[in-house]
C-alpha cells in the first residue's frame, strides 16, 4: 500500500491523474493553504481568471412539508404557524418582478405539500413561461420529483416529461444532503436514499436536462462520508455528463432540530470547496453559494477552487429561516464588485454556463 502524501497528490494533479478515496480523506487533514493552493491551480486551469454569476430569483412556493428532516428550519406542517403556500397568482406576481431586469433564471423549490394538485406544479411552470418565455426554469429537487411520482401515481420519467412539457428546463441539486446511509438514517431517514437521488438525476440527464449536485455538510458527517459522496457524484458524471456544477452547502443549525450543533467555520467552507475542486475532475464548475457562506468567505473561496458565486437570488427563505445573516439578495453591481475585489473577472452566465456576451453575440 502506498502512503498518501501532499507531494504525491500534487504530482498526480500535475499529471492530470484522478485522485482516489484515500487521497480525498488525506486532503481533509492536510494544511488548508496547501490544499487551497493546489485547488486554485486546477480552478485556473479549468476556468482561467473568470468568476461566473447569474441574475436569478428564488421562488420557494411553499414550506408545507410532510417530512421532518432534522437539519431543516424551513418546513412547517399544514396549519402550523408560519406555514405558507403561494397561490399561482402570487407566484406569477413574484416572477413578474423580473420583467425589465437582466434575469435569466428562476430557481423554484418547496416542501412536499400534501394537498396541492399535480396541476399546481405544471400550471406554475406553464404560467411563468407564458409570461416570460426567455427565463430558464430550474425547478424541483429530486426529492420533490420523487414525491410527485408517488403522490400522483406516475413514474419518475412521466413526471419529468410532463414538467418539461410545461416548461421545466433543468433540475436544482438539492436533497442530495449526504449519501451515507448512516448519516441519512439519523438526519433525514424518510427522505429518498442517495441511490434514488442519483437515479432521478440519471433519468433527467437521459431526457437531456442538466442539473447541479449538492452536498450538505457541517452536521454529523465525517470526512470519509464527504469523499464517498463526491466520488459517487464523480461516477455518475462519468456516466451521464449531465451535471453543470457542484455546490457544497453549509448546514445552518439555528431553528432546526440539530440546533445544538455548533455552526461550522469559514475554514471548513474553504476546505470543502478546495477538496471538491480536486476530486471532481469531471465537473466544470464549483459553486460557492454566498447565501450560506456569507459574501466574505465566498470571495476567498474564489481562490480556493470555486469559479462561480451563484446569483442575485433576490429573495431567499430556506437558509434565512435557519438564521443566515447574509443579505436576502445582492444587486448585480454588488455581486460584480465583490468578484472584482477578489481579483477575478466577473462573467454573467446563464444556467448552463454560457456567458451572456456569447449568448447575445
Ligand atoms: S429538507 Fe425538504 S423534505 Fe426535508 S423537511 Fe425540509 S422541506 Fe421537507
Amino acid at each position: 500500500m502506498t502512503t498518501v502524501t501532499m507531494q504525491g497528490i500534487r504530482e498526480k494533479v500535475g499529471r492530470g491523474e484522478r485522485l482516489t478515496f484515500e487521497d480525498g480523506v488525506f486532503l481533509y487533514g492536510a494544511p488548508l493553504i496547501e490544499v487551497g493552493e493546489l485547488a486554485n491551480e486546477v480552478r485556473e486551469r479549468k476556468n482561467g481568471n473568470v468568476a461566473y454569476w447569474v441574475s436569478n430569483r428564488h421562488l420557494n412556493y411553499s414550506n408545507v412539508c410532510v417530512l421532518t428532516c432534522l437539519f431543516c428550519a424551513f418546513a412547517r406542517k399544514p396549519g402550523e404557524e408560519g406555514a405558507y403556500e403561494y397561490s399561482l397568482e402570487e407566484a406569477f406576481r413574484k416572477a413578474e418582478e423580473l420583467k425589465g431586469t437582466n434575469a435569466t433564471e428562476i430557481h423554484i423549490v418547496g416542501g412536499l405539500h400534501p394537498d396541492l394538485p399535480w396541476e399546481y406544479y405544471t400550471d406554475l411552470l406553464r404560467g411563468i413561461k407564458a409570461r416570460m418565455p426567455h427565463l430558464h426554469l430550474k425547478a424541483f429537487t429530486a426529492v420533490e420529483i420523487d414525491f410527485f411520482a408517488r403522490t400522483f401515481g406516475k413514474t419518475v420519467e412521466q413526471v419529468l416529461r410532463e414538467l418539461v412539457e410545461a416548461g421545466l428546463d433543468s433540475l436544482p441539486g438539492g436533497g442530495a444532503e449526504m449519501f451515507s446511509e448512516r448519516v441519512r438514517k439519523k438526519v433525514c431517514k424518510f427522505k429518498i436514499t442517495g441511490d434514488e437521488w442519483k437515479s432521478i438525476h440519471r433519468a433527467a440527464h437521459g431526457l437531456g436536462l442538466r442539473s447541479t449536485a449538492t452536498m450538505l455538510y457541517g452536521h454529523i458527517e465525517t470526512p470519509a462520508d464527504c469523499v464517498d459522496h463526491m466520488l459517487q457524484l464523480r461516477e455518475l458524471q462519468d456516466e451521464t455528463g449531465g451535471f453543470t456544477a457542484f455546490i457544497p452547502l453549509l448546514f445552518h443549525p439555528e431553528n432546526s432540530l440539530l440546533s445544538h450543533i455548533r455552526k461550522s467555520s469559514g475554514l471548513l467552507d474553504l476546505r470543502h470547496i478546495a477538496v471538491s475542486r480536486l476530486l471532481l475532475d469531471n465537473f466544470a464548475h464549483i459553486k460557492v453559494y454566498w447565501i450560506m457562506t456569507g459574501t466574505r468567505v465566498a470571495q476567498v473561496a474564489l481562490s480556493f477552487g470555486a469559479d462561480d458565486m451563484d446569483g442575485t437570488v433576490r429573495e431567499e427563505k430556506i437558509t434565512h429561516m435557519a438564521g443566515a445573516t447574509s443579505p436576502q439578495g445582492l444587486t448585480e453591481d454588488d455581486l460584480m464588485a465583490l468578484i472584482r475585489e477578489a481579483r477575478r473577472e466577473p462573467v454573467q452566465r446563464d444556467t448552463v454556463y454560457r456567458s451572456l456576451e456569447a449568448v447575445h453575440a
